[in-house]
C-alpha cells in the first residue's frame, strides 16, 4: 500500500476523527492502519497495531466513511 492522502472511494474505507485523551488535539485517522499511530502534539499512542486490526485509544468523536 502506498502512502497518498486521498480519499479512496471504497466501501470498505474508514476514517475516523479521533480526539487524543492527554490533550485533546484532533485528527483523521484511517483505522485500517497498520502502524502504531501517535498523537502530534504530546505522543501519547492513539491507534495500535494489533495484528490485523488498528486498535483505537482515543476517543473517537466521529466517523467518516
Ligand atoms: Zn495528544
Amino acid at each position: 500500500m502506498k502512502k497518498h492522502n486521498i480519499m479512496i472511494p471504497k466501501p470498505r474505507s474508514n476514517f475516523v476523527k479521533i480526539e487524543c485523551e492527554s490533550c485533546q488535539e484532533t485528527m483523521i485517522l484511517y483505522t485500517y492502519s497498520t502502524k502504531t499511530i501517535q498523537c502530534k502534539s504530546c505522543n501519547a499512542e492513539l491507534v495500535i497495531n494489533t495484528g490485523g486490526h488498528a486498535k483505537i485509544l482515543g476517543k473517537i468523536i466521529e466517523t467518516m466513511d
